[in-house]
């Protein structure tokens, strides 16, 4: 025998001892399941839990809103009360918080499951039927609530590969409940849940992976509850909360539910079906269109025998409803590009379909390498051609400016100085008269213009020596260029 068969023996009989180990070591969920349950204070403690109510201070991280796509994203703090009554299927909560204009908020909601109000800073006013539709779903997704189900469930569902957490190894087990997929972590020395993982298809991220780490456990009156609670989206912190306070089975006053009869009438209905993405072509001048529909807006410019767009906003539903429309208004002409004017993820969350179909992307030269990672994310909830193997189109960058078209057709892009993000392009297309960006300006109807994102327009227009006549965003209203000097001034 030679000395490396003798070692490939040694090694497999290492492998064979380590698998056994590890396959011997691998625990049931059910004893997972019920060991987290009786850390916690016992099934029967989960099982009599009526409502919890608890104090926080927290931070709400704007992923997908930061000044340029690697900063980091910027918080707005809050403090407040919920109580949350898992009995009657119903929450209240009162949250003050103070937003980046120093203004502040005094909200108090309450959901239930049929309407849910709101009252800001004195104000009532009906939430839309997505707030108390998600009602029993956010509840069910409360980690005292996944285990109090797990213990339920029996123990069909399959354990993880160990995975290392906080830098020791952990155990999970993953759970099908309700709707969601949650893989849940737990502790090997306390037994307590240290995490959950739900994936979700997002438009930017591709698979977003939203994990809900459970820290520094304490008694709340018979269940242990965490007093802190961080949630991050692949790896990015969106929320930090911690418990000031947390108490379990407190009798509840019924009147701080109640909604008042004139606002009951107010309750908007749920609608049957979700609206239909519908994508409206308003011309500005010839071969010149805004793609209109709901928040967000594109232009779109024909250019010979194809045509090019500025702005994928939202998600792949989006770009398909705006292919769609172009499709019937111009049978046969392709769609040559795509420009982006900034990376924030309501304007870029459409991108990606345009990718997959092998329309190239033309963003400010900053948001290129943000521009290969949405092609290159993981893509498995919603896959595409990309997932598939499809190489994507490369990526065009603007540095100083760029000229697309001829003609009538003709655009030219150039960076664009902007206190709300770094790496701004504003799109010049002369035969409109018209300058396009979004954000800077967002224009409503008998609103005044805001003096700072005027004074930025006027200011590029003078910078790149253009003068336009009107102004195109990507939100809202089209308005004169004279109404931004005047604004601006
Ligand atoms: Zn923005």
């Amino acid at each position: 025998m030679t000395h490396r068969s003798r070692l490939q023996i040694a090694i497999t009989f290492i492998l064979g001892i380590a698998a056994t180990e590890l396959s011997a070591q691998r625990p049931k969920a059910a004893d997972l399941i019920a060991r987290a349950a009786h850390a916690m204070g016992g099934a029967a403690a989960l099982d009599s839990l009526r409502n919890k109510t608890v104090e926080f201070n927290t931070v709400v991280y704007a992923v997908g809103q930061e000044e340029t796509h690697l900063s980091p994203a910027r918080a707005t703090f809050s403090f407040g009360r919920t109580l949350t009554d898992y009995a009657g299927v119903r929450q209240m909560g009162t949250t003050e918080s103070r937003a980046v204009t120093g203004a502040t908020a005094r909200l108090r909601r309450v959901t239930l499951s049929t309407m849910s109000m709101v009252e800001t800073n004195g104000a009532l006013q009906m939430d839309g039927p997505n707030v108390s539709l998600g009602l029993g779903r956010a509840q069910s997704l409360q980690i005292e609530q996944i285990v109090r189900a797990a213990v339920h469930h029996g123990s069909g569902w399959p354990v993880l590969a160990p995975r290392t957490l906080r830098g020791e190894l952990a155990d999970g087990v993953q759970m099908l409940l309700g709707p969601d997929t949650v893989s849940v972590w737990f502790d090997r020395t306390s037994a307590l849940p240290l995490a959950s993982e739900i994936v979700t298809e997002d438009g930017v991220f591709g698979d977003r992976r939203t994990t809900t780490w459970y820290t520094r456990w304490q008694d709340a009156g018979g269940v242990k509850l965490p007093r802190q609670i961080d949630v991050d989206y692949n790896g990015r912190p969106q929320t930090h909360t911690v418990l000031t306070s947390a108490a379990v089975n407190q009798p509840i006053e019924q009147a701080q539910f109640a909604i008042p009869d004139s606002m009951v009438a107010r309750a908007p209905r749920p609608p049957a079906a979700p609206p239909a993405l519908t994508v409206t072509l308003v011309s500005l001048s010839p071969g010149i269109w805004r793609a209109e529909g709901g928040t967000h807006h594109s232009l779109v410019v024909e250019q010979g025998t194809g045509l090019l767009l500025v702005e994928g906003p939202q998600s792949a539903a989006r770009t398909a409803a705006v292919l769609d429309t172009l499709r019937s208004r111009f049978s046969g002409r392709p769609v040559t590009g795509v420009v982006m004017t900034h990376h924030h993820h309501d304007h870029s969350g459409g991108i990606r379909a345009y990718q997959a179909r092998g329309i190239r992307v033309i963003a400010h030269h900053r948001n290129v390498d943000f521009v290969k990672g949405i092609a290159a994310a993981r893509k498995t909830k919603a896959p595409d051609a990309l997932s598939r193997g499809r190489p994507a189109p490369p990526a065009v960058g603007v540095r100083d400016s760029l000229v697309l078209g001829s003609g009538a057709g003709r655009v030219v892009l150039y960076p664009m100085a902007s206190a709300h993000v770094e790496g701004l392009l504003g799109v010049w297309v002369p035969s409109a008269g018209a300058v396009f960006t979004s954000d800077v300006v967002n224009p409503a109807a008998n609103q005044p213009l805001p003096r700072l994102g005027s004074s930025e327009l006027v200011a590029f227009a003078r910078a790149v020596g253009i003068a336009p006549a009107k102004y195109v965003g990507g939100h809202g209203t089209l308005v004169d260029w004279p109404a931004l000097e005047a604004a601006a001034r």
